[in-house]
């Protein structure tokens, strides 16, 4: 049996689809965000980031490296086990309590990855609430989608952001427990869910309600706690989940919720009973950054004003970005192949790097670069993008300005199979 021909298959198949991804070895520069160095086939060489989740730069933060470094000169680089076996470290209970706070719940609970805590959290939830049905957002990320199949419920989804049609959903499932799972910042899309709609219906027709905050922690909001904080809903939904890895710049996801839907999560899930505990190293990293953002406005204020510089240079040149209310912005390409082809030209020529998004994480025909400016792309950056951005349009003769709304996704990324590459997120 040749057992590497079904590999070579299957990664052979992604080619022929266009849809085999590369990724480009890169050294941040923790002194010089948002650059860093590529290590190119030719040698070292210096780029700008223009695609990284570490929003507002807080990776590099001095106080959150600080916090890391000093912690694990005093407790060593590992946890020591789960902490089914090794206990809470002291570190972890402040994060949790720290996160309870920053969402206004009783109590947190912390996860090795946004990805793990969305799985675990939602399969735990669903599992534990007798004949409950799962209404669920079609462009939901992969992690909820696998939550929700691992949770083993009847699932209904409804169209993105279509309040009539969760109603209709609510309606059907009649008096059954239901859980409504739905983002608040939509990550390819970068537009924003109606949580207080969301929570009007779920109110009205009895159901509970989970929230993906990954891509609003630590950017909206007064104290950076999400769209729901600044949206003045918070308390009304019921479990918010939240990743530690993008904004907040360290590594980890976390659920916060009442007392006993957060004991329970910790007492039933697999993802969080049975894998080695965040070291607390990061634990105080991650604390670090949350406490920071509870109280400085300047990076969220920064980012939001050189997020507007660049969706205005990127108007005055005519490239073709999707309008979002968010810090996320795309632009659409509509090709995979073209696709690689403006982002391999950034890089090699221009020094700029931006993955391009591809199949299954957007649907075939709505390929893009997504573009993420933070606090520390400065004016000039902006101009060396927006030019740079110009040649490489004119260049492979790119599509230029059109009504890119309409392109929104129809499918979301989890539709895909588990086993598929996907770059997003
Ligand atoms: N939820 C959403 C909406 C995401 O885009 C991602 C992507 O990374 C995750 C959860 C997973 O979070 P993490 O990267 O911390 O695993």
């Amino acid at each position: 049996m040749n057992y590497d021909q079904f590999f070579t298959d299957a990664v052979d198949a992604l080619r022929r689809e266009r849809r085999y991804r590369t990724f480009a070895d890169i050294e941040r520069n923790a002194q010089r965000f948002p650059r860093a160095t590529w290590h190119s086939p030719g040698g070292p060489r210096e780029i700008t980031v223009w695609c990284s989740n570490d929003y507002l730069g807080m990776g590099s933060h001095p106080d959150v490296v600080e916090a890391m470094r000093e912690t694990a000169l005093k407790r060593g680089a590992g946890a020591g086990g789960t902490r089914n076996i090794s206990g809470n470290s002291h570190e972890i209970v402040l994060l949790e309590r720290e996160l309870a706070d920053l969402h206004g719940k009783d109590a947190g609970l912390v996860f090795t990855s946004g990805y793990v805590s969305n799985e675990t959290g939602i399969s735990t939830i669903v599992k534990l609430i007798p004949d409950c049905v799962v209404i669920s957002d079609e462009l939901n990320h992969n992690s909820m989608i696998a939550g929700v199949r691992m949770g083993g419920r009847q699932k209904a989804i409804f169209r993105h952001n279509d309040l009539d049609h969760l109603e209709e959903l609510l309606q059907a499932a009649g008096n059954r427990p239901k859980l409504i799972v739905f983002e608040s910042v939509y990550s390819m899309d970068g537009d924003i869910a109606p949580i207080a709609a969301i929570c009007d219906l779920a109110e009205r027709y009895g159901a509970m309600t989970y929230l993906d905050e990954v891509h609003a922690v630590g950017m909206y909001g007064p104290r950076g706690a999400g769209v729901a904080e600044r949206d003045g809903v918070m308390h009304r939904v019921d479990v918010i989940e939240g990743t530690l890895g993008k904004a907040f710049g360290v590594v980890g996801g976390y659920l916060t919720g009442s007392r006993v839907v957060m004991d329970a999560v910790r007492s039933y899930a697999p993802g969080f009973i049975f894998t080695t505990a965040l070291p607390p190293a990061i634990a105080a990293a991650a604390t670090a950054s949350v406490r920071h953002l509870k109280h400085s406005t300047k990076e969220r204020e920064g980012q939001r004003a050189q997020v507007a510089k660049v969706k205005a240079a990127l108007a005055a040149a005519g490239l073709p970005q999707m309008d979002t209310p968010t810090h996320i912005i795309p632009i659409m390409v509509g090709d995979a192949k073209a696709c690689k082809a403006a982002c391999d030209v950034l890089l090699t020529e221009h020094s700029i790097y931006i993955q391009p998004i591809n199949y299954p994480t957007v649907p075939r025909g709505t390929e893009r670069l997504r573009i993420t400016p933070t606090p520390f792309h400065d004016d000039k950056l902006i101009a060396q993008l927006a030019e740079a951005l110009t040649d490489v349009w004119s260049r492979l003769d790119l599509p230029r300005v059109r009504d890119a709304g309409h392109e929104r996704r129809t499918v979301a990324m989890g539709t895909a199979p588990i086993a598929m590459p996907i770059a997003g997120g």
